[in-house]
């Protein structure tokens, strides 16, 4: 293999649903930086190579972007072969265009590999389907946490008929609360919390939007979870909206 980085999504938690492509990539690594959401059982594919941690959250030390930039270039520099895991895939909320940008511009050889994103795989975990022939006629991936706080266009989002998947909105349920109904979605639209999907201490919740502070805070609900908010997430636990509402 030609010295180059790959940049690759190490899916949600669940080794199975790796690709064989991150099989591949791992399986010839050198060198394998990995982000705090990246399931360490994964790393079963790559026992020859030297792990960095290099994750943003978690511990009290955090790796500026600017430092993983240079580690990758180095590493490439030398000959090695770079594989940077990411939770999910690379590119959805992952910051994977921009360190490939990165990466071409100092004429390092990129190749991404796509991982199942935490939505798609929190959703078939609690069998929602994120589109639904006659229900949903498209799905909006959304994070709730942005780099300037702008706020977001919910007005858009709520009419916009489409099933809304939040990434990183555990500590910004009001907003999204307060905005979704004040952009006119009805306060009994069913919500699905799924904490760690597809890990095997994942759980889920379900409840209705103007239940939801409530709701998350009854079930303690913590970070890393996503919020699936739609009619489809009747196809799923709906029953217990009774006793969580
Ligand atoms: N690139 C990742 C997303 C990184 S942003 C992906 O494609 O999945 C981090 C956010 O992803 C978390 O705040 C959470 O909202 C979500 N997330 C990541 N892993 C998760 C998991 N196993 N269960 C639930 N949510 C998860």
């Amino acid at each position: 293999m030609n010295a180059k980085v790959w940049l690759v999504g190490a899916g949600p938690g669940d080794p199975e649903l790796l690709t064989l492509k991150a099989v591949r990539a791992l399986n010839q690594a050198q060198i394998v930086m990995t982000d705090d959401l990246v399931n360490p059982a994964v790393l079963e594919h790559c026992p020859q190579a030297r792990v960095l941690a290099v994750g943003k959250r978690g511990g009290c030390r955090s790796t500026p972007q600017a430092f993983i930039h240079r580690l990758m270039l180095r590493y490439a520099r030398q000959g090695k072969c770079v594989v940077r895991l990411k939770g999910g895939d690379p590119c959805i909320f992952g910051r994977g265009s921009e360190e490939a940008d990165w990466l071409r511009a100092q004429g390092i050889e990129v190749e991404l590999v796509n991982g199942i994103t935490a939505g798609l795989a929190g959703a078939t975990a609690c069998d929602i389907p994120l589109t639904l022939r006659g229900v949903a006629r498209g799905v909006t991936l959304v994070t709730a946490h942005t780099l300037d706080d702008s706020p977001l266009n919910w007005a858009a989002l709520a009419q916009g008929g489409t099933t809304l998947v939040v990434y990183m909105g555990v500590a910004r349920l009001l907003d999204i609360r307060d905005g979704l109904l004040a952009g006119g979605m009805p306060a009994s639209m069913p919500v699905a919390m799924i904490e760690n999907a597809s890990l095997p201490q994942q759980r889920e919740q379900f409840c209705t939007l103007g239940g939801l502070l409530h709701a998350a805070q009854t079930f303690q609900l913590r970070a890393p979870a996503i919020l699936v908010i739609g009619e489809v997430t009747r196809q799923a636990g709906w029953h217990s909206v009774a006793r969580h509402a």
